[in-house]
């Protein structure tokens, strides 16, 4: 059954073919739910009108009424503008344009009246406007607008003359021809009361057309919750499923294991590595199929308890596999168990895009025979030939690299019983994204660094103090330490980026005549770039000038120094993972920021972050906030999260209440037969996606 907010938008009065096409295309939008749910981001304020006399500097907008009195044009070229004088007898603003003048200059009249609507700025004593919204007055323009909601619109639209006020009367239009009854209440009553929200048809017909803030707080509010009360659901039913319907291999010997701790273990677990390792043992020995994900920020030490774990499986009989989604990643994973490894007779292997023709066979051969224990490598682990006698544990290394299609093509490499899965991230996800993205998997968290690690001290500095930055890198690398001096790289400006990479690396060996300096990035062939790293890595070269290449995984603890340049241009995850390179020895660390003087206010936070903590959750909430869950580790991209209105950043509260009530409605009704209202929903929202999924 469909009910009326699945219908066809070109059905709607006011759309027609060429506007439902446009809005499919232009914003996904197919029903009149699409349209419904196709929310404001914010509102004008059109209420009321100002006298340019109140008008203050924190005013987010004021509309006024008045005359234009003259117009010029100030400037040459690019930098000309056009200025109009603006009064309504209480002052005087000027309305300023800086784009499109031509166009504004022929519609601008002098001695004639308007009314003006746009965000005041001070300049000097004076208050300006730029780029106003201005519209002769008329019996129209003076009316109250009450609340105007602005919606997400792109160019085309815009050119198709299809904005915010055409959007709003086509959802008024929706609103009117479905009624109360088109728009069914979608939560139990005993929500609404408990968290005192508005129903449904009310919450959709107040976010499109409020009067006051208040309806706008209300509706959202009641949105949000049913927005994120659906999305764990969801998530809560696939997990209950999998547990269901998954069993695994049970691995509950531990042979291995006690040898390893007792002969070869070379520090002393953290106590959170501890905790982390019983939990995967306790998932291992459980006979259902272990989904979980491992949190933990860099240099915790994820690869050890990794391997451990291998060490459970292996035990039993089974064998596992670690990718890594670049090759000098899984090269250093291979070099680091490898040692391990072979202390224990495990056979262990690497198999990447570079691994030779004629070795292959016989690594193939291994893994079918079962005589190789561990295979570790980069996604060429996916390819067919591939095949196990046994593959019982698989770990995921860095996560976000990695699709959930890359990760089903594992599991089918063990079709009689799926191996148990692992993934590791150094990215640490603040919890409600955490929540929202990986509800269906279990989650451990190591949240302690090893012992003796000391704290990296990050600084920011000018370009301007460049010779005293190099002066203090010199006398850490006399220490016999070690550096790496980064460099953005962005795609759009690639050439460009390239050219400052060389140009550093020139400065650089000028500035370090006396010391043996490496290069590595994107552009050189596999090859050199690990003998270049390999050098590095062994102590041959003292400095390694690199572009972001380096910012997954590499571990030489005796780099004790890194100099990112143009800090501004990176984000912060990004700043994150390059200092996670440094303070993995013993000696004191230092990250240093340079940057050009003139900073955005979000650069300006991002830095600030860095300085402030090495907390890699605080600095993920912070970059959260900055971004929106939108950006974070192409989340959109993947189609991971897709939230219309409920804002991770700030909304952690609402999802908290909205995952316990949807445990507590499942725990309740595990069917949902006392929950028509969901049940109902649920199977109109998929016959709709059903429907609609197939047409696009
Ligand atoms: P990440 O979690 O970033 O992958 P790694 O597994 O690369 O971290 O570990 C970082 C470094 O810390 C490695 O050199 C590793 O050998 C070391 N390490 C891991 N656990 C401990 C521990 N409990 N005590 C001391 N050093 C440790
Ligand atoms: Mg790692």
């Amino acid at each position: 059954m469909s009910s009326g907010l699945n219908k066809s938008i070109a059905q709607l009065k006011g759309v027609g073919l060429s506007r439902a096409e446009l809005l499919k295309t232009e914003l996904g939008i197919f029903t009149y739910g699409d349209l419904l749910r196709h929310f404001p981001f914010r509102y004008e304020d059109r209420s009321q009108f100002h006298r340019i006399s109140e008008i203050r500097e924190d005013m987010e907008a004021v509309q006024l009424k008045g005359k234009v009195l003259n117009v010029q044009k100030i400037g040459e070229g690019r930098k000309q503008r056009l200025v109009a004088e603006f009064t309504d007898f209480t002052g005087k603003v000027e309305l300023v344009w800086f784009q499109g003048i031509k166009w504004v200059e022929k519609k601008l009249f002098t001695q004639t009246d308007y009314v003006v609507y746009g965000k005041p700025a001070r300049f000097g004593s004076k208050f300006n406007i730029s780029h106003p919204e201005i519209e002769l007055i008329s019996p129209s323009s003076v009316q109250s607008k009450g609340f105007m909601p602005i919606y997400p619109l792109t160019e085309k639209l815009r050119k198709k003359y299809i904005d915010s006020k055409l959007i709003g009367q086509l959802c008024q239009n929706a609103l009117l021809e479905l009624g109360e009854r088109g728009m069914p209440e979608n939560l139990p009553a005993f929500l609404c009361e408990k968290f005192k929200m508005i129903p449904r048809h009310q919450a959709l017909y107040l976010i499109h057309h409020p009067k006051s803030f208040s309806h706008v707080k209300h509706a959202r509010r009641r949105l949000k919750f049913e927005e994120l009360f659906y999305n764990q659901l969801n998530l809560i039913q696939q997990k209950l499923v999998k547990r269901e319907h998954s069993d695994g291999q049970v691995f509950d010997r531990t042979d291995l294991l006690t040898t390893f701790y007792e002969e070869h273990l070379p520090f002393e677990l953290t106590n959170a590595q501890k905790k982390v390792i019983k939990e995967i043992f306790f998932d291992l020995k459980s006979g259902k199929q272990m989904n979980r994900l491992l949190q933990g920020d860099v240099g915790s030490g994820k690869t050890i308890v990794s391997f451990i774990c291998m060490l459970l499986a292996i035990s039993s009989g089974a064998q596992c596999c670690l990718m890594a989604p670049t090759e000098i990643l899984a090269i250093q994973h291979f070099n680091g168990l490898r040692k391990y490894a072979e202390k224990l007779g495990l056979g262990i292997e690497l198999l990447t895009g570079s691994t030779k023709k004629k070795s292959r066979g016989p690594i193939h051969e291994n893994l079918r025979n079962g005589s190789c224990k561990i295979i570790v490598g980069t996604h060429a682990l996916l390819e067919d030939e591939v095949q196990f006698e046994n593959l019982g544990f698989c770990v995921i290394d860095e996560q976000h690299r990695f699709g959930v299609a890359q990760r089903a093509r594992l599991w089918k490499k063990n079709p009689r019983k799926y191996p148990h899965m692992l993934v590791m991230t150094a990215t640490p996800i603040p919890r409600t994204l955490a929540m929202t993205l990986y509800g269906d998997l279990d989650v451990s968290v190591i949240d302690e660094l090893p012992k003796g690690r000391k704290p990296i001290k990050t600084v920011h500095r000018y370009d301007s103090r460049r010779l005293e930055v190099f002066q203090f890198i010199r006398d850490e690398l006399s220490k016999g330490r070690q550096a790496y001096i980064v460099y953005p790289l962005i795609e759009e400006s690639e050439a460009l980026d390239y050219k400052n990479l060389m140009d550093g690396f020139e400065s650089i060996s000028r500035a370090f005549p006396e010391r043996a300096i490496s290069i590595v990035h994107g552009k050189m062939k596999p090859q050199d770039k690990d003998f270049e790293m390999q050098r590095f890595v062994n102590g041959e070269t003292e400095i390694m000038v690199a572009t972001t290449v380096i910012e997954v995984g590499v571990d030489v603890p005796n780099a004790s120094l890194m100099l990112i340049e143009n800090a501004e241009r990176f984000g912060l995850a990004q700043l994150h993972q390059l200092r996670g390179r440094v303070g993995r020895g013993a000696a004191q660390s230092y990250c240093i920021l340079m940057t050009g003087v003139k900073l955005s206010r979000e650069s300006k936070k991002r830095i600030e972050t860095m300085v402030e903590t090495n907390d890699g959750f605080r600095i993920s909430e912070v970059d959260l906030e900055l971004r929106g869950p939108g950006d974070m580790s192409g989340t959109q991209q993947s189609g991971l999260v897709d939230l219309k209105i409920a804002n991770l950043a700030t909304d952690g509260e609402i999802l908290k209440y909205a995952r316990e009530s949807a445990i507590e409605v499942l725990d309740e009704s595990p069917d949902l037969k006392k929950y028509p209202e969901i049940a109902h929903y649920l199977s109109s929202e998929s016959s709709n996606a059903l429907h609609w999924g197939q047409i696009a």
